[in-house]
């Protein structure tokens, strides 16, 4: 496992960097173009985040431009709702492509004409194996392939046939288009691939107008050439597929002459990243859609609360590099935590209240206490928070018999309530079943604001809500997804999906001020972590997300095992 590196913060030093700079430096770049390109087939996932960040990331940072780009030539599987959350994401990531918003599909005109300019020079023809054939004829990597009998079409021939095609004379599957190249190649990506297939789809774009499609290897070079890409970055899995990249570009009367260049792409522990793995998820109810809080999406974790700025800087984190590895997921949640402790602001909550009747405070009073709302940012300022005589504390913050180490409340023992009093439990209420159901407790009006009037220390400092005040709430605890780090290496991944990936509490007490919170926001409940008012809330219902915990919960268990 790779750990996060730290780089410094105004100078990110890569390789990718390196090229960058050397070709603008060397005059063989004259102004940075690069690209975002996703096939809207899904929703964008936090390895889609670091691609993002990297792409236009680095057209900030050398003064250049970003293009976002639909790869849109798999119609069968791609939708508008895609195309518009992929927008959505990127915008909230905190990017802009300005004017430079484009689709593949806006090109398929000028790619069919450089197809026919492709088979006017002998370099293309139409071939009619099936995909059987096709695989037989294809050889292996230490056989050479055998050259298709059709592979000697006459210009004329393949011209008529291809533009057959088009007007869609032929079934799925009957002909394909073919670069002729070379079918001994040790590459196979250069026997002979294909450039287009028939498929009677309608496209979420260009409708019934055509009944062939490009594949990716012909339209997305040919398109970073229409776009003058400078810098065509994309994964390792197509690095033996640039010398294909690289063969279309000189063959063809390209305004432009773009370049690839490959880096590792982001895997995570406890999460999955295949784009089919997600489709699957959410296809079968595994979680609820996309933006589910446990989702590794860009729109699953906005909704959990997760800072666009903490994934940012996770993608900075991380770096670029030649080499695949697998990020811990507590690297992410780090992040998260380091930019939520300086943003959010405090506020308190109780998940699993216990009642607290202070004997001594009078009966139907209340007052209003002043309690900061981020020591990290004094422009946070402060806020009121109402108390009374029966208030709530956590459940875990009581205990019987307690050992001395325990700092919290017990009978006989005295504690600060943050921002109110000095309480100390006098005694215990249980129910039938032997349960504590209520402490009674006496409070001391010397100790206002929390303070200890005559030196006094106490040990402990709790969060706490007043019982008629507090907003009742849903909370929902998220844990990883799956229970491995990394899941589907022994069998199927759905088999190793967390039965306790959520934990709902029905019955929590929060600071009236939780009620106002904008959907969306995130803000530390005090000592329990960092929770986002999730948008199925209703003015009958509240419900909170947990974002993350304060400190790393999962390395403590898995210390244990
Ligand atoms: P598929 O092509 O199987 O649908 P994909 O994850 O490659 O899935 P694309 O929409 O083609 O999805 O990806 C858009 C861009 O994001 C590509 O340039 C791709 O290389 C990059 N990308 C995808 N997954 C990752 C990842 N895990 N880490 C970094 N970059 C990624
Ligand atoms: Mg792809």
């Amino acid at each position: 496992m790779s750990d996060v590196e730290t780089a410094t913060e105004n100078e990110i030093r890569d390789f990718i960097r390196e090229i960058v700079r050397t070709d603008l430096n060397s005059g063989k770049t004259s102004s940075l173009v690069t690209r975002f390109p996703p096939e809207p087939n899904g929703y964008l996932h936090i390895g889609h985040a670091k691609s993002i960040c990297l792409n236009f990331g680095l057209a900030q940072e050398f003064g250049g431009r970003c293009h976002l780009r639909f790869d849109d030539t798999n119609p069968e599987k791609e939708e508008l709702e895609y195309i518009d959350a992929i927008k959505t994401d990127v915008s909230w990531l905190g990017f802009d492509w300005g004017e430079h918003l484009y689709y593949a599909s806006d090109y398929f005109e000028q790619l069919y004409d450089w197809a026919v300019h492709l088979i006017k020079e002998g370099k293309a023809y139409i071939c009619d194996l099936d995909a059987e054939q096709m695989r037989e004829y294809r050889g292996t990597l230490t056989k050479p392939g055998t050259n298709s009998p059709h592979r000697d079409r006459s210009v004329e021939e393949n011209l008529d046939l291809f533009g057959r095609m088009r007007a869609g004379e032929f079934k799925e599957g009957e002909r394909v288009l073919r670069a002729k190249i070379d079918m001994a190649s040790g590459n196979m990506n250069m026997r002979d691939p294909v450039m287009y297939r028939i498929l009677h789809a309608d496209h979420p774009r260009t409708g019934d107008a055509w009944h062939i499609y490009p594949n990716y290897d012909f339209a997305h070079g040919q398109s970073d050439a229409i776009e003058t890409i400078t810098h065509s970055i994309c994964t390792l899995e197509f690095e033996d597929h640039r010398p294909l990249y690289e063969w279309f570009v000189e063959n063809l009367p390209v305004p432009a002459e773009p370049r690839q260049f490959e880096f590792a792409r982001l895997n995570l522990t406890y999460t999955v990243l295949s784009k089919r793995k997600l489709i699957q998820l959410v296809e079968e109810g595994h979680v609820n859609g996309w933006d589910d809080p446990r989702m590794p999406t860009i729109s699953g974790y906005r909704r959990r609360g997760f800072p666009a700025a903490a994934l940012r800087d996770f993608s900075r984190r991380i770096g670029v590099s030649k080499s695949n590895s697998t990020v811990e997921v507590a690297n992410l949640e780090a992040c998260v935590r380091e930019d939520l402790n300086k943003t959010a602001e405090r506020r308190m909550a109780v998940l699993k209240p216990l009642k607290v009747t202070i004997i001594n405070y009078p009966e139907g009073q209340s007052e209003e206490l002043e309690a900061v709302n981020n020591p990290e940012d004094e422009g946070a300022g402060k806020r009121m928070v109402p108390f009374s005589r029966e208030l709530y504390i956590e459940q875990d913050d009581f205990m019987e018999d307690a050992p001395k180490k325990f700092f919290r409340l017990s009978q006989g023992r005295e504690v600060r309530l943050r921002y109110a009093y000095f309480v100390t439990c006098n005694e215990v209420i249980k129910n039938d079943a032997g349960e504590v159901i209520e402490l009674l407790c006496t409070y001391d009006p010397e100790t206002k604001g929390g303070n200890s009037p005559d030196g006094r220390k106490v040990k402990g400092t709790l969060h706490w809500v007043s019982g008629e005040h507090a907003a009742s709430a849903e909370v929902r605890l998220y844990n990883h997804l799956f229970t491995k780090e990394n899941p589907g290496s022994d069998g199927d991944f759905l088999d190793d999906i967390n039965p306790d990936s959520v934990e709902v509490l029905n019955n929590c007490l929060l600071e009236p001020s939780l009620a106002q919170i904008p959907v969306g926001k995130t803000v530390q409940f005090e000592r329990l972590g960092y929770f986002c008012h999730d948008i199925d809330s209703s003015t009958d219902k509240l419900i909170y997300n947990r974002t993350v915990a304060l400190r790393d919960t999962w390395a403590k268990v898995k210390a244990k095992g």
